[in-house]
């Protein structure tokens, strides 16, 4: 049987000033549960152990949403959100979750993660919800993709400059890209300003924080589109890891 994650109300109320519903709660065990099954057939995660898995997977991917320990205003009215080589959901579901007005696509290019994702989210009865199966370098440069977003959430999939490249294509003007780091250093936020002079960003802030159990070091960027971002962007699959901006 799989263990109950814990509740950590008061956590949840002093880090993020808001705590699950009870329904919520309920959907948090139920996707634990979904992910250690889907453990045995793919390669998902790594973190099993429930408290590991509360902090690193569920608190990890809503602190991102939470700058300055309030949830981003845009996620209760309808905003569309975009989570960027996904994998097994992460940040994507618990955001859908927690904030079930907004309308989440879930992207990831392996496609037996995103058949995985699907069950997911039937399983879990979440709406205004998506999937999309391809690499970040061709969606971007799609039409039906391109300048619709609200807000692009990207954790753990390359660089920084190189997740710039694949979120702010993806967002409208004014739209928002949060890039969840572990570490952060100056030099990188030097880089980051390049490649964002090119793509059409600024840094709105970057803010530093502690894991609430394991006293972890983490980094949320928050990325603003201010411009029109060149067509020429973001460049073939593969380059942008290549040669970064
Ligand atoms: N975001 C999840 C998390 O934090 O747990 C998964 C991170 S996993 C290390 C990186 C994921 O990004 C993989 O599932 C991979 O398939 C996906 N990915 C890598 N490059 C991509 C690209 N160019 N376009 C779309 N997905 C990509």
């Amino acid at each position: 049987m799989t263990p109950s994650l814990p509740e950590m109300a008061e956590i949840w109320q002093q880090t993020l000033n808001w705590q699950p519903t009870a329904q919520q709660q309920v959907q948090f065990q139920h996707l634990y549960e979904l992910i250690l099954e889907g453990n045995r057939q793919f390669n998902l995660t790594r973190i099993t152990d429930p408290q590991e898995f509360w902090e690193k997977h569920l608190w990890d991917s809503l602190r991102g949403i939470a700058p300055q320990g309030q949830f981003i205003p845009s996620l209760q009215k309808n905003a569309s959100v975009i989570d960027i080589g996904t994998g097994g959901g992460f940040p994507g579901v618990p955001v859908r979750i927690a904030a079930p007005n907004c309308k989440i696509t879930l992207m990831d290019s392996t496609r037996k993660k995103i058949i995985f994702l699907e069950k997911i989210l039937s399983e879990l009865g979440l709406t205004n919800a998506e999937t999309l199966i391809g690499r970040a370098e061709e969606i971007g440069q799609q039409s039906q993709y391109r300048q619709t977003y609200d807000l692009a959430l990207i954790r753990a999939v390359g660089p920084a400059s190189v997740c710039a490249e694949y979120a702010l294509p993806l967002l409208k003007q004014g739209g928002l890209a949060v890039v969840y780091r572990g570490n952060w250093t100056g030099d990188e936020t030097v880089a980051l300003e390049n490649a964002l002079k090119q793509l059409g960003g600024i840094i709105e802030s970057i803010e530093k924080f502690t894991t609430p159990l394991s006293a972890s070091t983490r980094h949320c960027l928050y990325l603003r589109k201010v411009a029109t971002t060149p067509a020429k962007f973001p460049r073939a699959a593969g380059i942008p890891t290549q040669k970064p901006l």
